[in-house]
C-alpha cells in the first residue's frame, strides 16, 4: 500500500531578513547580520586597566573561537588602556575585533579618549545606563554622533536588570489604561522590546545607518527571552544579538542558555550570540565560546571543529580506555583547530566516532569520517578502526589512544590538504 506521509524534511526555518552591520578594525571587517554567518561573541572578566592581562585574555577566547571580544570600558583609565589593548592584539597578530561595553559615563569616556573611540570596532550601549531625565537624550545623542563620527556599529543593549524607568514607568500608564491590563511579564517584555526600537530609530535619526545597528534584549527566564525576541524579530528588520542574560553556572546555564537560543535558531532568529556563563572557579573563560559554538554546530548552522560522536558508554563497556579516549581526541582536535582551520579548510565538518563497543560502534563508525570501536566487555580485545566506511586497521594493545590519534592526524593531512590544492588551482 501507497505511504501516505510526507517526507521528513529536518531543519530550520530560513534565517530572518536583518541589516547586515561592518565590522572593522585595520584593514579587516566581518559582516554581522544579513547573510553572514551567525557570529559568536564573548566578554572578558579582566579589569581593562591591566591592558596586558585583558589581551591575553582577548587572544584565549579569540584562539578558542570567539569571533568578537567585547570589553568593559568604565573609567577613564580603563578607556585609556584600550589603544594598548588593541596594538598588543595586532602585535601578537589576533584578528579579532574589540567592542566597547559603556555604561553611565559612556558619552564623557568616548568624547575623553578619542583613541578609545577608534580603536574599539563596536560600541554597546544600554539605554538604560545613559542617565536620567533631560541627560538621557543628550548623552545618549553623544555616543551615537561618536560612533557616526568614528564610522563604528552600536549594539543597542536592553537588559531587563537595567531598563530605562522613564520607559517603563511610561508603558505601565499605557497598560493601566487598559480595558484588560496585560500582566506585568508582558509588560515588561513591551518595554523591553519599546526601549530597543525606540531607541534604534532615535540613532538613526541622529544619522547612524540603520544596517549599523544591532539589537539585544536579554533577559535571564528561557520563555521570556524566546517571547521577547519573536517580537522584536517581527517589529524590526534590524540584525539581532542573541543571549540569555545571567544564564548562570555550569550546567544550569548551558541547558537554559541552549534551550533558549535553540528555539530562536530554529526559527531563522539571530545573527549573533553570547553565551552568558557564570565560570565555575578556576574555569576557563572560553567556555563560554565552546557553548556558544556547540550550540550552532550541533544545530546544523555552522561548523567549527570536528564533531566527536561519543556513545554513552554502558555495562558492555569493559574500561574507562573509552572515556580517555574520547576525551583525548576531543582535546587534540580543539587543540589542533586554530592551525588546522588555516592549512586544512574543511576540517571543521570531519566527524570522529569513539564508540564503546561493536553493537552501535562499527555503525556509527562507518558514517564518520573516522571512527573507532572499543571492544566490549565480552569481546575480544581489539579495536577496529573504519575510514571513509571502510575498516581500514584493527588496533591492538596497550598504545591504542596514541596511535588512532595517528591514524586522526594522518586522515586529516591526507584529505584536506588536497582540499587546499584544490582550492588554490
Ligand atoms: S555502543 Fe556499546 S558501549 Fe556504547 S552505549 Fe552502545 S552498547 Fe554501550
Amino acid at each position: 500500500m501507497k505511504s501516505e506521509n510526507q517526507p521528513i524534511t529536518p531543519g530550520s526555518a530560513p534565517r530572518k531578513n536583518t541589516r547586515q552591520a561592518k565590522v572593522k578594525w585595520g584593514d579587516n571587517v566581518i559582516t554581522l547580520g544579513g547573510n553572514a554567518a551567525i557570529l559568536v561573541q564573548s566578554m572578558t572578566n579582566t579589569d581593562t586597566v591591566d591592558a596586558m592581562a585583558t589581551a591575553i585574555q582577548v587572544k584565549a577566547l579569540a584562539d578558542a573561537g570567539s569571533e568578537l571580544v567585547r570589553i568593559t570600558v568604565n573609567t577613564p583609565e580603563a578607556a585609556a588602556a584600550v589603544p594598548a589593548i588593541r596594538e598588543q592584539l595586532d602585535r601578537m597578530g589576533v584578528p579579532v575585533p574589540l567592542v566597547g561595553d559603556f555604561h553611565y559615563n559612556g558619552h564623557t569616556l568616548l568624547r575623553d579618549y578619542p583613541a578609545c573611540a577608534e580603536a574599539l570596532s563596536k560600541y554597546r550601549i544600554n539605554p538604560g545606563n545613559v542617565g536620567m531625565g533631560a541627560k538621557h537624550d543628550l548623552q545618549f545623542s553623544q555616543m551615537i554622533e561618536t560612533a557616526c563620527n568614528y564610522d563604528k556599529p552600536i549594539r543597542i543593549g536592553v537588559n531587563w536588570g537595567s531598563l530605562d524607568q522613564a520607559l517603563l514607568a511610561r508603558i505601565m500608564d499605557e497598560n493601566a489604561a487598559r480595558s484588560e491590563p496585560w500582566t506585568p511579564q508582558s509588560v515588561m517584555a513591551e518595554a523591553l522590546i519599546t526601549s530597543a526600537i525606540e531607541s534604534a530609530q532615535k540613532a538613526e535619526k541622529i544619522g547612524l545607518p540603520g544596517n549599523q545597528i544591532i539589537l539585544s534584549c536579554k533577559v535571564s527566564a528561557v520563555q521570556d527571552l524566546i517571547g521577547v525576541y519573536r517580537e522584536l524579530a517581527k517589529r524590526c528588520d534590524y540584525a539581532l544579538h542573541l543571549g540569555l542574560t545571567e544564564a548562570g553556572m555550569g550546567s544550569r546555564g548551558i541547558v537554559a542558555s541552549t534551550a533558549a537560543l535553540s528555539v530562536l535558531l530554529q526559527e531563522g532568529i539571530g545573527d549573533t550570540l553570547r553565551i552568558s556563563l557564570t565560570p565555575e572557579p578556576g574555569a576557563a573563560r572560553e567556555n563560554e565560546v565552546i557553548v556558544a559554538q556547540e550550540i550552532l554546530q550541533t544545530m546544523g548552522l555552522r561548523n567549527f571543529t570536528p564533531m566527536v560522536i561519543a556513545c554513552p558508554g554502558c555495562g558492555r563497556t569493559s574500561s574507562t580506555l573509552f572515556q580517555e579516549l574520547a576525551s583525548r581526541i576531543q582535546g587534540y582536535l580543539r587543540t589542533q583547530m586554530p592551525k588546522w582551520k588555516t592549512q586544512y579548510p574543511g576540517v571543521e565538518e570531519m566527524n570522529v566516532a569513539v564508540m564503546g563497543c561493536i553493537v552501535n560502534g562499527p555503525g556509527e563508525s562507518k558514517h564518520a569520517n573516522i571512527g573507532i570501536s572499543l571492544p566490549g566487555s565480552d569481546e575480544s580485545p581489539a579495536a577496529p578502526v573504519y575510514v571513509d566506511g571502510i575498516k581500514m586497521r584493527t588496533l591492538r594493545g596497550e598504545h591504542i589512544a596514541e596511535e588512532f590519534q595517528a591514524m586522526v592526524q594522518s586522515y586529516v593531512e591526507q584529505r584536506y590538504s588536497n582540499r587546499l590544492i584544490l582550492q588554490n588551482t
